[in-house]
């Protein structure tokens, strides 16, 4: 079995590994890794990412 990703990759913000279950942030340049919702959320309050795949509409 092979994962379509290396689990040993880093989180993009805290640099530890991802795991088999990474937390994914499609951005318009790249695909983001995270270990945890919360590494996931930081990057995106920081960077002002609005994920676009499953968007949650709050108007
Ligand atoms: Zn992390």
């Amino acid at each position: 079995m092979s994962e379509p990703w290396d689990a040993r990759a880093p989180c993009d913000l805290c640099s530890l590994p991802v795991g088999v279950k990474p937390f994914t942030l499609v951005t318009p340049e790249r695909t983001l890794m995270f270990c945890c919702e919360g590494c996931k959320g930081i990057y995106q309050m920081l960077h002002q990412i609005k994920e676009s795949t499953d968007g949650i509409a709050d108007n």
